[in-house]
């Protein structure tokens, strides 16, 4: 690889900037003996670097640390405020925005409604947020994260296909960009909830997690060694399309039999209806089970069966420290839980289950748009290299 900029020792000052801006992103408030024992760093290194980046404004000497007898060590912390990004998540109807700071903290909110399934009313949608965003972002938004539903190949910026549009090869990132005059990073929804897992999250502390998405549809993302792991073309952890019942009711991938068409919102719908005897909702179906409504309950117990099979097939391949169910399915885990863990223990080979953890995420939109622009955030803090692009990174930003 050829990298074609002030040499390498440019490259090499972008990398130890680099390493010294994540060190204090993963722990806020170090002294520079810290950061260079952390980093393996030298001590008269990490102190060039610090006073640049103090210099750009995107550290500040917070507050002195306890005294080893000396003098007391001056402890430094990232800017928050030194850059903000803008985080999408894309629903059928709706551009659900926020506005975060460095660290991930929410500082506006915005929303607007799609007018129709098309690439421009889309474009539109989120022009209209990233501009009600904007003042609170003080002239420094460095890019937007945008997550959604389907197979989103990341590098190529372009939607491969996303089945609630009916959208197949768009290139959804270079028209957002264009329209907004900002980077864009486009990935599917549950990477970008992921990203946020990972980075902020319940996934912080372990290196391996899947994190399981049930709603409407079911998703998964991984955490592999540390990574984020997306498969060749971005398509990795469709659960909700693994087969789970032979010959069972249709899906909309066209396929049969999937977990989605057996457990996600419309498939509950139609159990319950099929058990009741007449339509009601999920939510209305979860109540009357509380109530002890058998044939309703029935229904959620099923569905546990079926998830906790699925992931207990998922930890047998993987074998994660950790995972996190998440999605508005969770409303209603109560009633799924028991059927989901006596599943998941009958399908786990022995000994995979020592120091698994089950996590349960609260739900909400904001979770999922402040997850796209962790997509963002986690880019900003690598170095550049691939000076050939015009990738957002926070080396080289001057936030005065
Ligand atoms: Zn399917």
């Amino acid at each position: 690889m050829r990298i074609d900029r002030a040499g390498n020792k440019g490259l090499i000052r972008e990398i130890n900037e680099a390493l010294v801006l994540a060190e204090l992103r993963c722990e806020s408030l170090q002294s520079r003996a810290d950061i260079a024992r952390n980093t393996g760093l030298s001590g008269p290194t990490v102190t060039a670097i610090t006073s640049r980046l103090i210099d750009r404004g995107l550290v500040e000497e917070r507050a002195t640390g306890a005294s080893a007898g000396g003098r007391p060590p001056v402890l430094l912390g990232l800017r928050p405020s030194a850059g903000y990004v803008v985080g999408i998540k894309l629903t059928e109807e709706r551009a659900i925005g926020v506005l975060t700071d460095l660290d991930a903290n929410v500082v506006a909110r915005a929303d607007a409604a799609l007018t129709s399934p098309t690439p421009a009313a889309v474009v539109g949608a989120i022009t209209s947020a990233v501009h009600a965003l904007a003042p609170a972002g003080h002239g420094r938004i460095l890019g937007l994260g945008l997550g959604m539903g389907g197979v989103v190949d990341r590098d190529a910026g372009i939607v491969r296909h996303a089945t609630f549009f009916d959208w197949r090869n768009e290139p959804l990132a270079e028209k957002l960009s264009e329209a907004i005059a900002l980077p864009v990073l486009i990935d599917n929804d549950v990477n970008a909830l992921v990203a946020s897992e990972h980075g902020w999250g319940a996934g912080r502390d372990v290196e391996n997690f899947a994190v399981v998405t049930i709603g409407r549809g079911v998703g998964m993302g991984l955490v592999l060694d540390g990574r984020l792991f997306r498969g060749s073309r971005g398509g990795a952890g469709e659960l909700g399309h693994a087969k789970v019942v032979r010959g069972g009711p249709r899906c909309e991938c066209g396929g049969h039999g999937c977990l989605e068409a057996v457990i996600g919102d419309p498939a509950l719908r139609a159990a319950l209806a099929g058990h009741l005897g007449r339509e009601v909702t999920v939510d209305e179906g979860g109540a009357l089970a509380r109530d002890g409504d058998h044939r309703a309950a029935a229904v959620f117990a099923k569905a546990g069966r079926h998830l906790g099979r699925a992931v207990g097939n998922v930890v047998n391949i993987l074998n994660p420290d950790r995972i996190l169910l998440a999605g508005e399915g969770t409303r209603n885990l109560d009633l799924i839980m028991p059927a989901f863990r006596r599943a998941l223990d009958e399908t786990v080979f022995d000994g995979l289950q020592d120091g698994l953890s089950i996590h349960v995420e609260a739900w909400d939109d904001e979770a999922w748009a402040r997850g796209a622009a962790s997509l963002l955030l986690n880019e900003l803090f690598q170095p550049n290299l691939r000076p050939d692009r015009a990738e957002p990174t926070l080396i080289g930003l001057s936030a005065g």
